[in-house]
């Protein structure tokens, strides 16, 4: 018997998601997935290190009940409309294996999260990619995709740093059918956000991580936010333990260190205003970023600079869009490591 194709074949079909460069060499500077430069509240490393003591032999809590509560009095909503997830991406796939199946369409602006379009594949799913606007709007008509049963939007988008008013995502919202996942991933750079449109809106559901601002990427735990009846349908679809103990516990004590939060918030928004003059000055176009990176186009050739600025030990994430101009977009690191990368540019373009 023929083995060649055990798998599905629209699973054959696909590429997969290609996650930015992790390499492993310490002495590499990595401006290329979004990391914050800055520790982790002290907090949240006093807290797992606590439950390493005695707590790993039980299961975690299946819904993190202590981890709703903190993240509901966070946000001025009730704990029933607070769910965790594996990263913000195990809340992403929950919410499309809810609502997708083969042949469903899903829409989503481009450029942007090239996740989406994987995670619509992985369902058998069609996808319509709606262009941003030249100013980086979305016309709610073009998006309101007739038959659509999942529509994403991050925002702030990346990788143009660039956000819709929660007024702008409202229209969108009103017009669609289907549910808006407003994808908030950045939202901790950004002066605004759309989690007062969950109340207003039943197919609102706001996605948060702690991986960019929050320092932790390596812990895994995003959440969401959205009405009870859906964050109870959605809890039937999630593994029954998709969070372990040490990302909840570690999670819920960074969320409650408001002030450390808020401090490596501000470095970096200090440091993005510095390095969106100084690419610009380059002589890249960049959009005023509202996230803890810039987008660079329409300079000096982005794939020889990322290949430059690579050999020089420094990775930034070049990124390709059908249809559209290379482009480069780098992470807000501390002020040392935005040196080190302006120092290398200038001698790279300069
Ligand atoms: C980083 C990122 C995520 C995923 O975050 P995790 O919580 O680490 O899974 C989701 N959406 C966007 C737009 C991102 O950039």
């Amino acid at each position: 018997m023929s083995r060649d194709s055990m798998f599905r074949p629209h699973v054959d079909r696909m590429a997969g998601y290609v996650p930015g460069e992790q390499p492993r060499d310490p002495g590499v500077l990595k401006l290329n997935t979004n990391e914050n430069p800055y520790p982790p509240s002290p907090q949240a490393l006093a807290a797992i290190a606590k439950v390493l003591d005695n707590q790993l032999r039980r299961y975690p809590d299946p819904v993190g009940t202590a981890f709703r509560i903190a993240a509901a009095r966070r946000h001025g909503v009730d704990p029933g409309m607070i769910l965790c997830g594996n990263g913000s991406d195990d809340l992403l796939t929950i919410i499309t294996r809810a609502f997708v199946g083969p042949g469903d369409l899903v829409v989503y602006p481009t450029p942007s999260y090239i996740l989406y379009r994987t995670l619509a594949e992985l369902q058998d799913a069609r996808v319509t990619e709606v262009p941003f606007e030249p100013d980086w709007t979305l016309d709610p008509a073009r998006f309101d995709v007739p038959g659509a049963r999942l529509a994403f939007l991050a925002n702030p988008n990346s990788p143009s740093g660039t956000t819709l008013s929660a007024e702008q995502v409202a229209v969108i919202a009103e017009r669609l059918a289907c549910p808006l996942i407003v994808d908030e991933a950045y939202a901790d750079f950004a002066d605004s956000d759309c989690v007062s449109l969950v109340t207003r809106y039943p197919n609102v559901i706001v996605t948060r991580t702690f991986s960019k601002g929050y320092s932790l990427a390596g812990l895994r735990l995003g959440y969401l936010i959205a009405q009870a009846p859906m964050i109870e349908g959605l809890i039937k679809v999630k593994d029954s333990y998709n969070c372990d103990t040490l990302s909840l516990v570690g999670a819920t004590a960074a969320l409650e260190d408001r002030a450390y939060h808020e401090q490596t918030r501000q470095k970096i928004l200090a440091t993005r205003a510095r390095l969106t003059a100084a690419v610009r000055s380059l002589g890249y176009h960049v959009p005023e970023s509202q996230a803890n990176f810039v987008w660079c186009t329409d300079g000096p050739p982005a794939a020889g600079v990322y290949q430059k600025l690579k050999d020089l030990g420094i990775l930034v994430r070049l990124m390709r869009y059908p249809g559209q101009d290379d482009g480069l977009r780098i992470t807000v690191g501390t002020d040392d490591e935005i040196d080190r990368l302006l120092e290398a540019l200038q001698t790279i373009v300069g």
